[in-house]
């Protein structure tokens, strides 16, 4: 059975928290007259109007006045009645107008609970409600671009395209289930079909790995002996002094980070403590810190300022040789820097596959932020949407099923199956989707008030 969305009125405030010029209280359900009424102290407004109203507490006091918006179902976000409030954005007035609507039978929303009813009304798919999120978390220009396409539907239409082929060629073999023992003709046709229909959702999965990579942004951190000038290359990427900067050795005892944009990618830069022996605990603590950082990081920048380049084997050695453990391995792609160029008058000797900057004069630096690009493999265009670990895991599992079925080609039965498989983990994406629990995960993760 179809999950449906709930009809009983619910309200948030759809603004952010805090002071702002206008705040806004939504309100959506299947009848909002009797909440109208105890607010607006009259009817509900005519619809797709700004009508100026006074907000009213149960004594006929004023709460504020401001504008209110109605929509009639089905022609609104959620696809039933919304009513919009607009007062003035401060927190207690938002609260006491929320407050009001609540008292008069409203409930009030969960995370998500307007764009999950959107999506149950059949106004958006699951992709673009998930796109929802994107748009509003977005932290660079360009990953909000590619949301926004998402949510008009570029994301859906390339999951619709491939569901059809893959509906096509599944009807096709299912009521001619004995192709295989016909001429060779049919058989080669199934075979390239499938052939086509995998290379097809493999470079779907490809742009929605960019896609995703995009959404989320990547981590970088990093990593290098003492002094060799980690903070001051972070706080010249950011542009702000957001490390504390010291020619003493220690300096940065925990992990900082900072999110800046590189072409439109977000990219969170931890800096962290220098790698060596630790003196005292709490060095000791911002070293296992950095680790860490590195080990969760999609980038580590290795820095040096000398020849001796592999400064984390030698860091590893060491601690081997104290510990007697096995060191672990980064899973990261490693950049390796060398900073200070500034400080050798005829310029380093170069060697491939570093980059050498200053942090003091920012020479090296545009080489720098591109080669972070590259390897972030997102390729040196913005992806045209975003995507999700979701749509990625769903993908990845179609492509299996896809692989077993032209694995088994030409029994037919099977490839049957396998494309039925297919099928299902293809639906998730856009979402024919009864799961109740996975559809609460999903919208849980937005704010209250979308
Ligand atoms: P960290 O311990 O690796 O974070 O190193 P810091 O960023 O604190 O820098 C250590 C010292 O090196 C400071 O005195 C910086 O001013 C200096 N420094 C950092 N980068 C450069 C550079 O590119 N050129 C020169 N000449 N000095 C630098």
């Amino acid at each position: 059975m179809p999950v449906k969305a709930a009809s009983e009125p619910i309200a948030a405030v759809a603004t952010p928290a805090g002071v702002g010029g206008v705040g806004i209280v939504r309100i959506s359900g299947d009848d909002l007259s009797s909440i109208a009424r105890g607010i607006l102290n009259t009817d509900l407004p005519s619809p797709r109007q700004a009508s100026r109203r006074r907000f009213v507490d149960e004594n006929g006091n004023t709460l504020d006045d401001g504008l209110c918006l109605y929509f009639t179902a089905p022609n609104s976000f959620t696809g039933q009645d919304m009513l919009e409030l607009h007062g003035h954005g401060g927190s207690a007035i938002m609260r006491s107008i929320l407050s009001r609507c609540l008292q008069l039978g409203a409930r009030l929303a969960t995370p998500g609970e307007f764009t999950m009813r959107a999506y149950l009304n059949g106004k958006i798919d699951l992709a673009q409600a998930e796109a929802v999120a994107d748009v509003i978390n977005a932290s660079s220009s360009a990953a909000a671009r590619a949301a926004v396409n998402s949510l008009s539907g570029a994301f859906s239409q390339r999951a619709q395209e491939l569901t059809a082929s893959l509906v096509l060629l599944r009807t096709d073999i299912e009521t001619n289930m004995d192709f295989a023992d016909e001429d060779t003709g049919a058989d080669t046709s199934v075979t390239y079909r499938l052939k086509q229909l995998r290379l097809a959702t493999e470079k779907f999965l490809t742009q929605c790995e960019q896609g995703a990579k995009f959404a989320n942004g990547i981590t970088v951190a990093i990593v290098g002996r003492p002094n060799v000038g980690k903070s001051s290359l972070l706080n010249y990427l950011c542009g702000e002094d957001a490390a504390i900067v010291a020619a003493v050795p220690g300096t940065t005892r925990d992990t900082i980070g900072r999110d800046i944009d590189i072409n439109g990618m977000a990219v969170r830069l931890i800096d962290t403590a220098g790698l060596r022996t630790a003196p005292d605990d709490i060095e000791k603590e911002g070293i296992a810190r950095a680790i860490r950082a590195a080990q969760h990081a999609e980038i580590v920048l290795l820095v040096s300022d000398n020849d001796t380049v592999d400064v984390l084997a030698e860091y590893y050695q060491q601690n081997e040789k104290q510990d007697g453990q096995q060191s672990e391995e980064f899973a990261a792609t490693i950049l390796q820097v060398r900073n200070k160029i500034d400080l050798i008058a005829n310029g380093p000797d170069m060697h491939d596959n570093i980059i050498y900057v200053s942090a003091k004069t920012g020479a090296g630096m545009d080489d720098l932020r591109t080669a972070i690009i590259n390897m972030s493999g997102i390729g040196d265009s913005t992806p045209s949407f975003t995507a999700r670990a979701r749509h990625v895991a769903a993908l990845e599992e179609c492509l299996q099923y896809l692989q077993f079925a032209e694995d088994s080609s030409p029994q037919t039965e099977l490839v049957a199956a396998w494309l039925s498989s297919a099928h299902t983990a293809l639906s998730s994406l856009t979402g024919v989707f009864d799961d109740e629990k996975l559809l609460g995960e999903i919208f849980s993760r937005f704010c209250i008030g979308k």
